[in-house]
């Protein structure tokens, strides 16, 4: 095969952006029109398109894929004396918005497969708990690199002693698990429009998914500052975290092309394992569930000095992440399971992402995969 000649993004939200510029401009231009810079009619415009699209209930955007977090938590009334249950091997924002509220992170190991909360590390956490004085009242499961969480096992243990389930989907909106979209499972779900994200904005954004009237209700005051029935009436404490009318806007148009680019995200992921079977450990998705693809990882133990191989040829790649969650001067100190979080530690030394966005042609995947197999065979 011939060298491949134009440089490879990591992620392309260029090429994206010339799929639709004209009408991206069009959209911003009409919201300087009308001025409505916050909370104007695109918001509900494109919280109808989220709900309709995930099949949930409600669906309220916010400003960022951690505020979403924080005010579902904020919402159940989680605080001080409260353990919340999150997977080691994660973003940090998982984690950082329990602390946030003043509930203690109760870290769990992950699955060496499918990188999400390991139900058994989970099951082991509850027993851990009864010997330890806080109240345990949620697991926040993530959806690591788009693969939705086991959330049938997860389920079962977590309704057992009643905790409530907040799916992180900040990497996974537009998954599917057993033909439910990500948005429709659990107590709720939150996303993250954050620009990297599969369904990102030019900014910050993000977004709450629930079946519950009351829950839709109460994050919707606690979003604008702990509103009442009358405007200047706040109820609760709150926090200003709103989506911009001008990033709903582009949203609203980003969605028009999101089920195409979730359709050549996956082409790009089987054409990679196809090519890499060999010689790696592709990731594993279960054949219960659609990724969302925000990232193909791979493992393998000669994982720097791949890095460093492909790096000579100009092609990206990204350690999501270079380490766990407990493993961070900020939250070591918060409590972890008993039978250890072996799988977290040990992910942090072998994962390595390839480039993966939807505008990545078979030709540039067949060069990678073609770079990463000489490697190996050196
Ligand atoms: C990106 C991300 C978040 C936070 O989203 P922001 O919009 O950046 O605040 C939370 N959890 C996970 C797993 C993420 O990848």
């Amino acid at each position: 095969m011939s060298e491949y000649s134009s440089p490879t993004n990591f992620i392309d939200l260029k090429a994206q952006q010339d799929e639709i510029r004209l009408e991206i401009d069009n959209a911003i231009k009409r919201v300087l029109d009308h001025g409505q810079y916050i909370m104007g009619p695109e918001v509900r415009e494109f919280e109808d398109l989220l709900k309709n699209f995930s099949s949930s209930k409600h669906a309220l955007t916010c400003a960022n894929g951690t505020d979403a977090l924080t005010l579902v938590l904020m919402a159940w009334g989680i605080g001080h004396g409260d353990a919340v249950f999150v997977p080691s091997f994660s973003y940090v924002a998982t984690a950082e918005t329990v602390a946030q509220v003043g509930a203690t992170p109760f870290f769990v190991d992950v699955d060496l497969d499918s990188f999400n909360m390991d139900p058994e590390s989970l099951k082991q956490a509850l027993v851990d708990i009864k010997s330890i004085d806080l109240e345990p009242k949620a697991i926040i499961p993530v959806d690591l690199f788009g693969q939705p969480s086991d959330i049938d096992s997860l389920t079962k243990i977590a309704k057992k002693e009643n905790l409530k389930i907040l799916i992180d989907g900040a990497q996974s909106f537009g998954a599917i698990s057993k033909q439910r979209k990500v948005g429709s499972m659990g107590d709720a779900t939150t996303t993250s429009f954050f620009p990297a994200k599969p369904l990102g904005c030019y900014g910050d954004g993000g977004a709450i998914f629930t079946d519950d009237d009351e829950l839709a209700s109460l994050v919707n005051s606690i979003r604008l500052h702990g509103k009442g029935d009358e405007k200047y009436d706040n109820v609760r404490i709150g926090l200003n975290s709103r989506l911009d009318t001008i990033q709903a806007a582009i949203l609203i148009e980003k969605m028009k092309i999101f089920p195409m680019e979730l359709l050549e995200r996956n082409r790009v992921a089987c054409k990679y394992s196809e090519n890499l079977r060999e010689c790696v450990r592709p990731p594993v998705i279960s054949s219960d569930h659609v990724s969302a693809w925000a990232q193909y990882t791979l493992k393998t133990n000669l994982r720097d000095e791949l890095k460093s191989f492909l790096e000579t040829l100009n092609i990206p790649t990204q350690i999501y992440y270079p380490k766990s969650l407990s493993q961070q001067s900020g939250y070591k100190n918060f409590l972890s399971v008993s039978s250890g979080l072996g799988n977290s530690d040990y992910l942090p030394k072998e994962v390595l992402s390839l480039p993966m966005h939807p505008y990545l042609d078979n030709s540039e995947v067949d060069y990678i995969s073609e770079k990463v197999i000489d490697f190996f065979n050196k």
